[in-house]
């Protein structure tokens, strides 16, 4: 699998610290607001490279931080008239549930800035005793950026060029313009923590890097953000993370290209933004999934309502094509099919949609060209059912049903799963016999079935939870634990 590496401007194998495993951290929102769309293809891109690498067979642990102390939260705060904390949670809260709409699979490992104010303290501590950093008479503590000898190699920049570049600040007390601040002494009204330095609250950039070390470790597989947290908020995790620990932070960088409107970057600054909440109050999230695939992650992506009317329509076209296969097998008078040529054909086509889908995702997550392999396939079938019309052959039939939803299962687009009678009505004698189900719905039936199942492994009753699952397989069904859950599918002609 190839990777690009924002460090090295190269593709490079994936060679993850830990055999089989990945440990991943994606910057999280300063919640201070609702998340726009921009930060939402940040978001909506890792969770599909989280997806991809789980389906490639990796462990993969997730952690995103929330950071909810911060001037623009103090400052929203102070204009709405409630506290800091009381903002910072509801903002934390709106973004949990947009994340959710679309989507997006919850980290493993949710880190809240607030809470964790002891890592920081050590990290800064740490710094200081290695001449790092210095505290000043204000109560601020910086980290001395001309101590890095590394310093500008994520973002290639160099100390004498950004000197020139540096605002001159007055009244400062830094020892070097350059400087930036580890920690800052409190305001009064604001919210402070008591650290060695006095009364304060941590610099941004001290946040991520403390949280990697608690929870992940350095160095981590991957870290990722958008591409506008280059410089200063990622070199400057790196400088702390080589400067404190002796070891770079990450041993791969990623980073998306920006969403922009007009050909310009979406931000709240410049007001040209659209929320994720009033896009999926009027979008299916699958639709906005869909457009955001459609452009590779390093890319700009150009993001219009037309667009987005476009890919509304893509995915109608998707779901239409997997009911249909649903219907024609379910249908079928002649499981063997009478066009045995027509069949073996879409059988080839759902090996070759299966090749390029992988191809295309291990070759840096082509999200566009593993979908182009996917509508081809959907292109396919559509042909085959006009052609067999109600002879299908029902094998390969449901296995370009499941190789349709299992790809874009892999791309997080879940919608387009038939939701209706989807499983065999036998499920519902089945999970009253070891469920304890008492209703009549097939759906219903298969979630109990997987609550069962789950209860006695946790109990560590195995002979129960097996025997749900042979219960389960007698029907044609099969589980699967995935990351998202565990699921109940067709078993694969
Ligand atoms: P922030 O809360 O501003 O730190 O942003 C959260 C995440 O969204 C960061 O990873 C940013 O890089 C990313 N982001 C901000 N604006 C955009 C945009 N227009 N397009 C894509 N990602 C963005
Ligand atoms: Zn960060």
């Amino acid at each position: 699998m190839l990777i690009y590496n924002s460090q090295t401007h190269k593709k490079q194998e994936l060679v993850p610290v830990e055999p089989d495993h990945i440990s991943m951290y994606v910057c999280g929102p300063t919640v201070y607001d609702q998340i726009h769309i921009g930060n939402g293809r940040t978001f909506l891109s890792f969770d599909v490279i989280r997806r991809y690498l789980i389906y490639k067979g990796y462990q993969v642990t997730f952690a995103q931080n929330l950071t909810d102390v911060d001037d623009k939260i103090i400052q929203r705060a102070s204009e709405e008239g409630v506290s800091a904390a009381e903002l910072a949670r509801t903002y934390s809260d709106a973004f949990i549930e947009q994340m959710d709409r679309l989507g997006v699979l919850a980290p493993d490992i949710r880190p809240r800035a607030t809470q964790e104010i002891d890592a920081m303290i050590d990290m800064i501590s740490g710094l200081i005793d290695q001449g790092h950093a210095y505290s000043a008479d204000n109560g601020d503590v910086y980290f001395s950026v001309r101590s890095c000898e590394t310093y500008g190699n994520l973002s290639g920049r160099n100390v004498d060029e950004l000197l020139v570049g540096a605002r001159i600040e007055e009244n400062t007390d830094k020892n070097d313009p350059l400087d930036f601040a580890l920690w800052k002494a409190a305001k009064p009204g604001e919210p402070a923590w008591e650290s060695p330095w006095g009364l304060g609250r941590p610099g941004w950039h001290t946040e991520c890097s403390a949280m990697v070390h608690r929870y992940l470790g350095t160095p981590i597989d991957i870290h990722g953000g958008g591409s506008d947290l280059i410089f200063p908020h990622h070199e400057n995790e790196c400088a702390q993370a080589t400067s404190c620990w002796h070891e770079p932070l990450a041993n791969l960088w990623m980073h998306t290209g920006m969403l922009r409107v007009d050909g310009e970057k979406m931000s709240k600054s410049l007001g040209n933004f659209y929320t994720l909440k009033e896009v999926l109050d009027r979008y299916p999230a699958d639709a906005l999934r869909l457009l955001m695939l459609q452009t590779h992650y390093r890319s700009p992506l150009d993001f219009s309502f037309s667009r987005l009317e476009g890919t509304c329509q893509s995915l109608e076209r998707l779901r239409g094509t997997v009911k249909n296969l649903k219907w024609a097998a379910e249908q079928s008078e002649d499981a063997s099919g009478q066009d045995a040529q027509a069949a073996q054909e879409l059988a080839a086509a759902i090996d070759e949609a299966r090749s390029a889908f992988v191809g295309a995702m291990d070759d840096d997550f082509n999200t566009s060209a593993a979908l182009a392999a996917i509508f081809a396939l959907a292109t396919k079938a559509n042909t085959y059912l006009d052609q067999a019309k109600n002879q299908v052959s029902t094998s390969v039939t449901l296995r370009a049903m499941d190789t349709l939803i299992e790809l874009l299962g892999v791309l997080g687009v879940e919608s387009v799963r038939p939701a209706d009678n989807e499983y065999p009505l036998e499920v519902v004698e089945l999970a009253r016999e070891v469920a304890g189900y008492e209703g009549n719905d097939p759906t219903e039936a298969v979630s109990a079935l997987i609550e069962a199942r789950a209860q006695a492994r946790q109990e560590k009753n195995w002979a129960t939870a097996d025997a749900i699952r042979d219960g389960i397989n007698a029907l044609g069904l099969v589980v699967e634990d995935t990351a998202a859950g565990t699921r109940i599918t067709r078993q694969q002609a």
